[in-house]
Order: structure tokens, then sequence, then C-alpha cells
């Protein structure tokens, strides 16, 4: 049995150790030795002050000041340092928990009648503001916590009918005993939900070819305001938009996902993997472009700059983490060619497992940073090949200039998580010294700049983390105009009181 960290990422259990939190400061402090790398204690949430309920308790609802403080935000850093730093703002007055998808209907309909907004809550570790009751009146969360089994198993078809609350690895135990996987893994699995992934278009395991969530989707159910959605069960289908395709990606403003088929495989049997270091990050941009339109379709094509490499893989170089996998045949030839497109790239050893290891532990490793008043954060976009040298080179400079205006220092890393033949997903990192009392307001001055660099160069604002209530300015100047006049109509059809997660995708005036 664990402990959910009410304040940060994970578990108790497995937050970071003595050790390992002495390890990262004094590393942070050889290259930052006037870092003020103070130690703060999260607060006890017993002792914040939560604003009282303005709902009556009632049936599946709980009301429990904690519970509602552990719903009223997502897993961004901006959370954990508000958290962090004891600021309560708006909590949800209530979390309902359904057990049925009747419950869900009869929670919806109750807010309707009493004028209650409704946010849809997954494993809550959206990082865009996705869950939070922000400017809202009276709020009631709905935790799909209890929706979390597979239902049904279609072997001859290789799909399962799985509710929307289950958890990533709960989801995959329950999948083995037929033989059959998701292969689903954002590197949130442990903590989110089939409902999240399919609520926010989650980017996964695959780099390339399956990379988003949609592409494992057969058919979804979704509860919305007038009444239930379920589409056909179909390989594909060229009958008009898809209805899927609308409900993927609504974020909870259009309805309450309660079940999806899913498309599954075998696992794995077939493996081949290398890592290629490069003499230079052009030339490994290069080499990585040739990979993704060779047809080839690694399951992973991580390309890391050097800095990222260097915290994370132990190499001061690029490097290139190549993975095949396959259930069906053997993929040695695939990884063989793959490396021959790599040209003068030198293959390399124990990279890959290094980068794994610091891969999982990212999370608890930049709560432990925060609390020591570090500005450690990603940011992620995706852009066609021939913008890239010149979005990567605008939002590089954008975010130096940034951490050089409100830290004084810092450090802007780059990976691409998936790889297109028409381009690739580069994903950012920052590393740079906060001020305590001031994270939060730091942070956000640098994500506008790198916001507002991303989409004047071409990229898009979320390759994967979804819109929330952060990227709300920067994807209503992206959308073209009539496309968000047709969301809004959608909108008003599904859910005229605007009850669902008001302020995303949509504003509340439209
Ligand atoms: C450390 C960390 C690593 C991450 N790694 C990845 C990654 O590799 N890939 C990736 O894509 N994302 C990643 N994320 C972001 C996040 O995990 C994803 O957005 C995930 O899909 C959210 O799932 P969830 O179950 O936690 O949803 P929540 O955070 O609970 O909700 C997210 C959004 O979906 C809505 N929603 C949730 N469930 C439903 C439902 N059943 N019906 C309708 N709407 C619903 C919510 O209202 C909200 O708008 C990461 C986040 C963190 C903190």
């Amino acid at each position: 049995m664990t402990t959910r960290s009410w304040w940060g990422w994970g578990t108790v259990e497995d937050a970071v150790t003595p050790e390992e939190r002495r390890a990262l400061v004094d590393r942070v402090r050889a290259v930052l030795p006037d870092a003020d790398l103070t130690f703060h204690e999260a607060p006890d949430p017993a002792t914040l002050d939560v604003p009282a309920s303005r709902i009556e308790p009632r049936a599946l609802f709980s009301t429990d000041p904690v519970d509602r403080l552990a719903h009223a935000r997502g897993k961004a850093y901006r959370d954990v340092t508000r958290n962090l730093a004891g600021e309560v703002g708006q909590v949800p007055d209530a979390v309902a928990r359904p057990r049925t998808e009747q419950d869900v209907v009869d929670v919806l309909d109750w807010c309707a009648s009493n004028d209650v907004s409704v946010i849809p809550f997954g494993g809550g570790t959206s990082v865009v503001g996705g869950v939070e009751p922000r400017d809202l009146g009276r709020v009631v969360t709905l935790d799909l916590q209890h929706l979390d089994q597979v239902l049904e198993v279609d072997p001859t078809s290789r799909a399962a009918r799985i509710q929307a609350g289950v958890l990533g690895p709960s989801l995959e135990q329950q999948l083995k005993p037929h033989g059959l996987t998701l292969r689903h893994f954002p590197q949130s699995f442990e903590f989110s939900t089939l409902g999240g992934w399919l609520a926010t278009r989650a980017g996964g395991h695959y780099a390339t070819l399956y990379t988003h969530v949609d592409d494992l989707t057969e058919s979804l159910r979704v509860v919305t305001p007038q009444g239930i959605s379920e589409s056909r069960r179909l390989p594909g289908s060229g009958a008009g938009p898809s209805p899927d395709r609308l409900f993927l990606g609504s974020e909870g403003a259009l309805g309450v996902i309660t079940e999806a088929w899913m498309r599954l495989q075998e696992p794995p049997r077939h493996r081949a993997g290398a890592s290629v270091r490069f003499a230079s990050w052009e030339r490994a941009v290069e080499a990585t472009r040739l990979i993704a339109q060779s047809g080839l379709h690694p399951a992973n094509c991580r390309l890391l700059n050097p800095a990222e490499a260097f915290l994370n893989a132990g190499s001061p170089s690029s490097v290139l983490v190549l993975a095949f996998e396959s259930a069906d045949h053997p993929v040695d030839a695939l990884l063989a060619r793959a490396l021959e497109l790599c040209g003068d790239g030198e293959v390399v050893e124990g990279a890959a497992r290094q980068w794994r290891k610091s891969f999982l532990r990212m999370p608890y490793q930049r709560d432990a940073m925060a609390q020591h008043a570090m500005i450690t954060e990603t940011f992620e976009t995706a852009c066609t090949w021939d913008r890239f040298a010149e979005l990567h080179a605008n939002v590089t400079a954008a975010a130096t200039e940034a951490l050089r205006q409100v830290c004084g220092i810092g450090i802007v890393t780059c990976r691409f998580t998936h790889v297109y033949p028409d381009g690739p997903a580069p994903y950012y990192g920052i590393y740079a010294p906060g001020r305590w009392g001031g994270l939060t307001a730091q942070w956000d001055e640098i994500k506008a700049a790198v916001s507002e660099a991303l989409v004047t160069s071409g990229g898009t604002i979320t390759h994967h983390h979804a819109v929330g209530r952060d990227h709300m300015p920067w994807y209503a100047r992206q959308r073209p105009d009539v496309f968000g006049a047709a969301l809004s109509g959608a909108k008003a059809a599904l859910d005229p009181q605007g009850l669902l997660n008001p302020g995303v995708l949509t504003t509340r005036s439209t």
C-alpha cells in the first residue's frame, strides 16, 4: 500500500531518498555555486485554509477538505510550487466518485439542475491546468477512479472495451491474462488513466507511427449533458467527420468519456536497440529525419541534444536512442538499416539504460529540486522539418533570454519525443535557480516567452500535453477562427449550459 503525494508527483514512498537529494543538490551547487539551495518542507495539508464547500454532502460526494485540495490542481511545476508555498487558491466544492455510468449521468443531471460546473478527473496528472477550477463558481470534480475495469476482450479483432478511469498499470495487468497489451506508456503511465489519455490525446511509447493514443482508439462512449454518444466499432471509416475525433482531445469540455474500445497487440518478443553518438547536433537531426522518413518505424527514436544527453544519459554529445520491437518477426535487420542511415554516428554503450533510469526518476527529482527553489520544467511542440532549425533557434534564444532576465542564468535542453516523416516533436527542458516565494511567477514569465516563440515560429502550442487553461491564449491563435466557431457550436450543442470544464478549449462567452 502506497500513499499518493498531495503536493507533488507520485507516491510518498518513491520520493527521492536523502542520498539522492544530496547528490542532486551537490550537482547543482557544482555548476551554480551562488544559488540559494535552502530546503523547504511541504506544508501539512491539514493545516491549510481550504475554503468551505458550498455544496451540501450527498451520496457519492466527498466534501473533505484534504480530498478537495488533492483534486484542485494537476502535476505541473506551477502546481507543485503553489502547493509547496501553501497557496490554496480555488478548490472544488465536492469530489464525486461515480461507481457506474448511470452515476455519471446522475451527477451531470444534478449539476445541471443546480448550476454547478463539472471537471472530469482521471489521474489528475494534467500539466496545463486542465483539472483546476480557475475563476469558476461552484464546482464538482468528477473523479472516475472506480470505473476501472476491462469489461470485454475481443481476441479475434484484438481489441478490448475498457472503462475510462483505469490507471495504466491496472489496465496492463488486466490485459495480461489475455496475452495482449495496449502498449501506451506515457511518462505519467503509473498515475494517469485511459480516459485522461483519450481526453488529452496523450503521446505514449511509440516514437513513430502510433504516437498518440488516438491511433489505438477503435470507438468511444461519452456521456454528455445532452445524452450518450457511442461510436460504432470500426477499423476505419470514411463516413463523414469522425465522432471519435471530436471527443479525442476534448479535455472534459464536451462530455465525460466512460468507455472505449481500444486496439491491442501481443507483447513484443523480438527487440533490438542501440544508442548512437553524433559529432554535431545538425548531423544527429539529419540522421533522425532520414530514419523518420525511411518507413522503418522504430518504436523508440529519441534524439537527445548535448545538454540533455550530458544531464540524463552520461554523454556530452548528441545521442539518438533507437529501438525496434515486434511480436511477429525479428527486427535486427531494421536496426541495421537504421544504423546505416546514421552514417558516421558512433554506436555507444549504456546511454539508453542511463536515459531510461533518469526518465523514470525525472518527475520526482523535479519536485525535490523545487523544494530547493530550482526551476525545472519542460515544454513541448512539433513542427515540420523545413521549419525545425529556425524554430529551434528562436525557441532556444527566447528561453535563454527569459532565463537571463528572470533567473540570471539557466540551461535549456532539447530532445525529440516523437518523430514523423514530415517533422519532429521537440521537447525542451529548463533548469535554473529560482527565488523562493516567486517560483510560480518566474516560471509563468518564462513559459509566456517560450509559448510566444513556439507559436510565432510555426510550431504547435502542444504536441501531447494538451491545451487546458494554461495554453488557451496560444491555442486560440493557432487554430483557424472558423474552426474555433465550429468547436463553440459543438460545445453549445452538447453542453448548452456550459457546465463541463468551463474555460477549456472554448472561452465562456462563445
Ligand atoms: C511527470 C509527468 C509526465 C507526463 N508524461 C506525459 C507523456 O509522456 N505523454 C503525455 O501525453 N502526457 C504526459 N503528461 C501529461 C498527462 O499525464 C497527460 O495529459 C495524461 O493524459 C492525463 O491523464 P490523467 O488521467 O491524469 O487526466 P487528468 O489530469 O485527470 O485530466 C486531464 C484532462 O482530461 C480531462 N479528463 C480526464 N478524464 C476524462 C474523462 N474520462 N472524460 C473526459 N475528460 C476527461 C480532464 O478534465 C482534464 O481536462 C505527463 C505529466 C506529468 C506530470
